[in-house]
């Protein structure tokens, strides 16, 4: 059986690598039971131990990667909000300008400081 650590071929059975000392065993991420090394799936409860924790990195541009679908779907619909209601109060904006209507463009561009 192979070490996860450092890949060195430990005899079958061992309980701690020859090469490195680590620990000759995989605990699976779902159950938590230890199962033997190069194990496919866990014996307790069947989970794919193929892939140990192998977390994915945080993709910074898709938010549903590293916040939970509803808190990212909770965001969207507010930026959408947010980008609505600025691209509205800068029309108005433009407006009342064009207008000369200053007491509004004030209120206008009030409303634009504080999105
Ligand atoms: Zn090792
Ligand atoms: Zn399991």
């Amino acid at each position: 059986m192979k070490c996860p650590k450092c890949q060195a071929e430990n005899r079958e059975g061992a309980k701690f690598c020859d090469e490195c000392g680590g620990k000759l065993e995989l605990v699976c991420s779902e159950c938590g039971k230890t199962n033997r090394v190069g194990a496919k799936y866990c014996d307790d409860c069947g989970h794919d131990l193929r892939k140990p924790d192998e977390t994915k990195p945080l993709d910074f541009t898709q938010p549903q990667s590293y916040t939970p679908k509803h808190l990212a779907d909770k965001i969207f619909a507010n930026r959408s909000a947010i980008e609505r209601s600025l691209e509205n109060v800068k029309k108005a904006e433009r407006m009342f300008r064009d207008m000369g209507m200053d007491y509004w463009l004030v209120k206008a561009q009030e409303a634009l400081a504080k999105l």
